[in-house]
């Protein structure tokens, strides 16, 4: 009777989320775990494919027909039992597969196929020299791939990985990883050091200032860098000895240091003041007490949020506990990282998209290994590997990159409440402006609201003015600024303080047009218009990246009078340069921040005071805290107001009560200008009251009278296909399957080509749901999304979107 394994296995054309039994082969019972990766024949022909053990079963009574394991890619666990019931309960809710949500929690270098090395870690002779020459025989490394066919070495490996005496490198393709540093150990005693002196000849300086450092170091390991640095002496010399055995040179792991090149403010706690004070003790209560609580932090902008997140995190900490916190965008608010970094050191991992692969294995790995206790990080840092979860921050909570676009499509705000679930943690949701699905459940005493409404140290909020650009325009002609605006522009000049202007780029982008025919070019695989890009004279796609030059002649009516249309940040800098020629001016959108550091170099640039003005895109709303700006200007207001999406209002007000939040943050007052179009517009006018409340208040009106979240649920599935008829028939069908089955008071609109309905040379349908209660609607998208590989032909492909942010 043999020990069997669930495995579910990575077949993108079979999805499906049942795990497939195997047997566990002789040399390797009883190591293998859940949450191993293995290899494993499947299908016709056997070929080997991956898959992620999911459970071990007793040795079984049936394995007649059962395949073995082909060999396992893992020494140890990649994924513990927490992620593993995580997994499940992700695929389940997002209507994705299993295979999907434990990629997800990984980073990608686990995902690549990848060459896997195993070292040994500890001094050698703790690992008996005859296993060690067995298995490495006088090699550094071992690829493990190579050992498989081997059941006496893998199982050998196996138990010392367990024993913890062997690590696994993962490397892709032939890029070295991990990184490494050489080292030098001194390899005598003090006195035998004393003894080889005698037998230096007099005048070989170098030989006996050598002895001296070894003998100095007493037996420790030091990088040879350092080395050199202490003693002065070269990198011969440190050979020389290691020829004389006097030192051994080895090898040293290093992490590298992703927010290294990060400013680090040091920050030392400050004095709280009272409604802080107060908040701090609610939460830490929680923590204390281990209650899996939400709070919903709703605190101005300036009113100290993040000292109040880096105080519950302290405490976390001194409970012996780990702390989580997520953050939009790392690469958008370099300023909290440091601030977290400042606080706790070496202790905080960062998570984020702009790390590189091995950046970011190096940085989960730590956290695995439980050297990091706190982790700062974007939306996917949610899955970070902590044990013993103390604590769980989500900043600027309303944040819909918050929420994945692809599959699994989750929100980290569930994932995060699962998790807290799960460690009885509390979790403190942050912001100035939070979701009307937060702020609704606060009301209804779901989750506990608690607020600041003070800005520190009794800061006002900056006064806002509004400015009709309609009467501009038609004064001056075509313009992104204002008279009123230029004048304070002008007036912070002179007085030597900082600017930032906001270009609100949502829902628009720059494209051609022609004057005369009005052609535009579009993308030939989708159905969108191609953005213009300076930089590189061309026009591109943003959804496929196909890219063309910039034609001079109207490939409709052969005209030459093609321009420019969009308001591009470019444009609105020289522009501004025309009329400020002396301000120094930094420009940042995609373009300028695109190099890897640089959205870091710019903000530290402007933060030295090195420039006066700050233009960008919404990238620049987010968390910034420089004291010195004292003028906040929104050149376009509206542009986000008038898109097809039930949320457009929200996201407006939200970004409006962002960046003006920019001002007026240390001594000095601020001020902040909005150029709108629609001055009367309720959304431009409760922000410039900074009226949170009545906008929530208004909103909820609407979102009732629509029936919308947070009254309703929505669920949008869409169908898509490269035949336009088949993506509406199967959005038909799966209509069809719906209708009648559901609660009477559940909605089904559809199917309508998406606002995009074309992408990538595939056509797309979508039905959208909206439900109060609706006990049978789980099972039945569930049926339609396992079922759709086989209902219709291999094309088709269904997927399901629950909560969507956007309905574009
Ligand atoms: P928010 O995230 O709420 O917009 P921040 O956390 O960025 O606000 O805090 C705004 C500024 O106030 C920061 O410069 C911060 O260092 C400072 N600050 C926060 N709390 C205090 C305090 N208790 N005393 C003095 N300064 C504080
Ligand atoms: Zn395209």
């Amino acid at each position: 009777m043999a020990e069997l394994v669930q495995v579910i296995v990575d077949v993108p054309t079979m999805q499906t989320n049942r795990p497939y039994t195997y047997r566990v082969p002789e040399h390797l019972e009883r190591q293998v775990q859940p949450g191993m990766r293995v290899m494993v024949p499947f299908g016709r022909g056997s070929r080997e494919v991956q898959g992620f053990v999911v459970a071990v079963d007793q040795p079984g009574e049936f394995d007649g027909d059962l395949k073995d394991l082909a060999g396992v890619m893992d020494l140890s666990p990649v994924l513990n039992d927490e992620l593993l019931k995580l997994a499940g309960w992700l695929a389940d809710q997002t209507y994705a597969f299993k295979i999907t949500a434990f990629y997800t929690m990984l980073p990608s270098l686990l995902k690549a196929q990848t060459t896997r090395l195993v070292r040994l870690v500890d001094e050698v002779d703790e690992v008996d020299e005859q296993t060690r020459l067995a298995l490495f025989a006088d090699q550094d490394e071992l690829d493990l791939a190579k050992v498989q066919t081997d059941p006496l070495a893998l199982s050998q490996l196996m138990r010392l990985r367990r024993a913890g005496k062997v690590v696994i490198d993962y490397r892709v393709h032939d890029r070295a990883r991990a990184k490494q540093i050489t080292t030098i150990t001194p390899t005598l005693s003090f006195d035998d050091y004393e003894g080889e002196r005698l037998g230096v000849l007099k005048n070989a300086h170098a030989q006996r200032n050598l002895l001296d450092y070894l003998q100095s170091l007493a037996g420790k390991t030091v990088p040879l860098k350092q080395a050199q640095e202490e003693s002065g002496l070269s990198a011969a010399t440190f050979t020389t000895g290691a020829k004389r055995g006097w030192l051994k040179k080895g090898q040293a792991e290093v992490y590298r240091d992703p927010s290294g090149a990060l400013p680090t403010s040091p920050t030392a706690p400050l004095t709280l003041n009272q409604e802080q004070a107060q908040a701090v003790k609610r939460i830490n209560q929680a923590t204390d007490q281990r209650t899996a609580e939400t709070f919903l932090l709703q605190g101005v902008t300036g009113s100290g949020k993040t000292e109040v997140y880096l105080r519950a995190i302290e405490r976390a900490l001194a409970n012996g506990r780990s702390a989580l916190m997520l953050v939009p965008e790392i690469s958008l608010t370099p300023q909290i990282v440091s601030r977290v970094r400042g606080r706790f050191g070496k202790q905080v991992a960062v998570l984020h998209s702009g790390l590189s692969n091995g950046e970011r294995y190096d940085e989960w790995r730590r956290i695995k290994r439980g050297e990091a206790k706190v982790v700062v990080g974007a939306r996917s840092a949610v899955f970070a590997p902590l044990d013993n979860v103390g604590l769980i921050i989500m900043d600027e909570e309303h944040e819909s990159s918050y929420k994945q676009d692809d599959a699994p499509r989750y929100h980290a705000r569930d994932v995060a409440k699962w998790r807290a679930a799960y460690h009885h943690a509390p979790l403190v949701l942050g912001s100035a402006t939070p979701s009307l699905e937060s702020r609704a459940r606060a009301a209804t005493g779901l989750y506990h609201r608690l607020t600041l409404l003070h800005r520190v140290n009794q800061r006002p909020l900056p006064p806002i003015q509004v400015v009709d650009m309609k009467r501009e325009v038609q004064a001056r002609g075509e313009t992104n600024y204002s008279l009123p605006l230029l004048n304070l522009l002008t007036d912070r000049l002179n007085k030597g303080q900082q600017s930032i202007l906001m270009l609100n780029r949502r829902g628009f982008s720059s494209f051609v047009m022609c004057r005369d025919c009005g052609y535009v070019p579009k993308c030939p695989n989708c159905d969108i218009s191609l953005t213009l890009h300076m930089d590189s004279r061309s026009l591109k796609c943003h959804y496929c990246g196909h890219e063309e030059r910039i034609p001079n002649t109207c490939p409709n009516c052969q005209g030459h009078r093609i321009r420019y249309y969009g308001t591009g940040t470019e444009k609105a800098v020289a522009e501004l340069q025309t009329y400020l020629p002396t301000a120094r001016i930094i420009r940042m959108d995609v373009d300028t921040t695109r190099r890897k550091g640089m959205h870091e170099k710019l903000l530290t640039k402007f933060g030295n005071h090195e420039a006066d003005i700050l233009l960008g895109t919404q990238m620049i709303a987010k968390g910034l805290d420089f004291p010195g700006v004292t003028l906040v200007g929104v050149l376009n207001a509206d542009t986000g107001l008038d898109l097809p999406d039930f949320r457009s209002s929200e996201r407006t007000f939200d970004l409006l009560a962002q960046v003006a939040g920019r001002a007026g943050r240390a001594d000095e007052a601020g001020q902040v200008v909005i150029q709108t179009f629609n001055p009367d517009n309720y959304v431009i006018q409760l922000a410039r009251a900074h009226d949170y409340e009545r906008f929530f208040v208004q909103e909820m009106n609407l979102r009732k009278l629509g029936a919308y979240p947070p009254y309703y649920y929505t669920v949008r599935v869409m169908g898509s296909h490269p035949d336009e008829q088949m993506a509406a028939r199967v959005m038909q069908a799966v209509r069809q399957e719906l209708v009648g089955q559901l609660d009477s008071q559940t909605i089904i609109l559809g199917p309508t080509p998406r606002a995009i309905a074309r992408l990538k040379n595939r056509y797309y349908y979508q039905i959208v749901i909206k439900y109060r209660h609706d006990p049978a609607l789980h099972a039945r998208l569930t049926a339609i999304m396992e079922g759709a590989q086989q209902q219709f032909d291999r094309e088709t492909q269904v997927m399901i979107d629950p909560d969507p942010q956007y309905f574009l």
